[in-house]
């Protein structure tokens, strides 16, 4: 398989089954460094007409043609060669994104997964028929919206590939694949594995380049006939006003400030170790990351001895040194985090990781910080920072907890610690978010678990089942034979 290694300078982009040469290029950076890591296409308008035409071609070619079962196993088979190259994606995913090495290796592990649930999906997934008056048969029929879209960020690129394009294949659509200026590597290797496993031509098209060139004229395309689009609040509703236009539906996985709620009868073995990780993954770069802690006054003091001691054994350094904590992906995430600390400086830190000593100075890095907040109106426990960055909320009452976690323009996860059964049911029903963990965090990913959000987290739901019928069309048939 010819695959992008590193340093990477490849001028192609894939349409219709073809590689062929980009007009420009644009510069990736390795964020442990700080230094030039890859030169990659800079996909234009003209790139996403001939992709778009491209797919459609593909739903009149092979791919169209091809059985749910025979979708599936190709699905599969990409699953399984993502496995066989796992060292190589995970050091270009680390060394892209800035993530530590063992956190690109366990993307690459839910990326195959993904593509091994939605092979063994692609022919499980069916209509109904439906009583209706004597005289008729009706039933429904699933059917592929036709070409799909994905716009894709730099965070998880991996995770959301599988997630959103593996489900767009699984139900037959074709896909054209715009992946982030950031970070865009493994999915340039995506394609190439695609393509090894025997994807037809044209059923995945990949335009690496700009939001604002590439990731609009996707958008805006009349070609296209569903958007997935995973990113910022800001971007997320520019793509849903471009689809509009073209009256095309649209799921939007957007930010959060996403909420843990430690009630006084929690178990903090289980639940303290969880929360700094779910915090510091990915430097905090993570759309479901517990942002923010709600602790019940009574134990506000063992928690925050407790995470400020696990914060104080944090280190932070290049990816491929693979310790808790990698740098953020750009400069520009930098500034913005620098930014959110700067604006906490009336906040007490109650604990805080090191850039370890040999770390790059030109790499972009911050120190984990935990900070107490207990204003919940305050703008670190209000705005996504997308850093290594948690506020501690207390809170006294069942009642105060439920309307502090709800009271951010978010809603996307939500984690409770209680002992108490009763609590645990009034609290799911309570909180408004489109996952809610009970003594858990994440459940390991949960590739099988509908995932999305409600208020400025987006809407429409990937993983899972729920994957499949979004990126499909209901048709009903009735027959009338008397
Ligand atoms: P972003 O919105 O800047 O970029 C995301 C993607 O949109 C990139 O591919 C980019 O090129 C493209 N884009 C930029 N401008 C565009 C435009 N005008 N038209 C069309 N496409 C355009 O987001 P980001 O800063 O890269 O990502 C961070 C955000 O993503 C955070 O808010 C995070 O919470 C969110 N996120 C959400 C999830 C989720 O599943 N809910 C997952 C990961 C990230």
């Amino acid at each position: 398989m010819s695959f992008p290694t590193l340093p990477v300078e490849t001028r192609e982009i894939l349409i219709g089954g073809r590689w062929r040469r980009c007009g420009r290029m644009m510069e990736l950076s390795d964020p442990s460094t700080g230094q030039p890591l890859a030169q990659v296409p800079r996909g234009s308008a003209e790139d996403i007409d001939e992709a778009v035409e491209a797919a459609r071609a593909a739903q009149h070619g092979a791919w169209g043609m091809a059985d749910a079962t025979e979708r599936g196993r190709v699905l599969t088979r990409i699953g399984k060669l993502v496995l066989e190259v796992e060292d190589v994606l995970a050091e270009l995913e680390a060394r892209d994104v800035g993530k530590p090495l063992a956190q690109a290796r366990a993307d690459v592990k839910a990326l195959a997964r993904y593509l091994e649930f939605y092979g063994g999906a692609a022919d499980k997934i069916h209509g109904e028929t439906l009583p209706f008056r004597n005289g008729y048969t009706v039933y429904t029929l699933r059917e592929p919206h036709g070409v799909t879209g994905h716009i894709v960020p730099w965070n998880y690129p991996m995770q959301i590939i599988g997630r959103s394009v593996g489900a767009a294949l699984a139900m037959g659509n074709s896909c054209v694949l715009k992946p982030a200026e950031e970070a865009c590597l493994t999915a340039i290797a995506f394609a190439r594995i695609a393509e090894e496993a025997g994807l037809p031509a044209g059923a995945l098209n990949l335009v690496p380049g700009v939001g604002e060139e590439a990731g609009a004229a996707l958008s805006a395309h009349p070609g296209v006939n569903h958007l997935s689009f995973t990113g910022s609040v800001p971007t997320g509703s520019l793509v849903q006003a471009a689809a509009a236009k073209n009256v095309v539906p649209v799921t939007l996985e957007l930010g959060g400030k996403s909420p843990q709620i430690v009630f006084a009868d929690a178990d903090l073995d289980a639940a303290l170790p969880l929360l700094v990780k779910a915090g510091i993954q990915n430097a905090g770069q993570t759309c479901s990351a517990a942002s923010r802690i709600l602790v019940h006054a009574s134990r506000m003091g063992e928690v925050l001895d407790r995470m400020g001691a696990a914060y104080a054994a944090l280190r932070v350094g290049p990816a491929m040194a693979d310790l808790e904590c990698g740098p953020l992906v750009s400069a520009r995430q930098k500034h913005l985090v620098d930014r959110h600390l700067a604006r906490a400086k009336t906040l007490e830190i109650a604990g805080q990781g090191e850039i370890v000593a040999d770390a790059p100075k030109e790499g972009w890095y911050v120190a984990p910080t935990l900070l107490i907040c207990p204003d919940p109106q305050h703008s670190l426990a209000q705005e996504e920072v997308f850093g290594p960055v948690q506020v501690v909320i207390p809170f006294e009452t069942e009642e105060e907890a439920v309307a502090i976690a709800n009271g951010t323009d978010y809603g996307l996860v939500a984690g409770v610690w209680t002992e108490s059964g009763a609590r645990q049911m009034r609290m799911a029903k309570a909180l408004r978010a489109g996952q809610v963990f009970l003594n858990d965090y994440g459940a390991g990913g949960g590739v099988e678990l509908p995932f999305g959000g409600v208020g400025k987290s987006g809407h429409g739901r990937e993983k899972g089942f729920e994957a499949l019928y979004g990126f499909s069309s209901l048709k009903t048939v009735a027959a009338k034979h008397g």
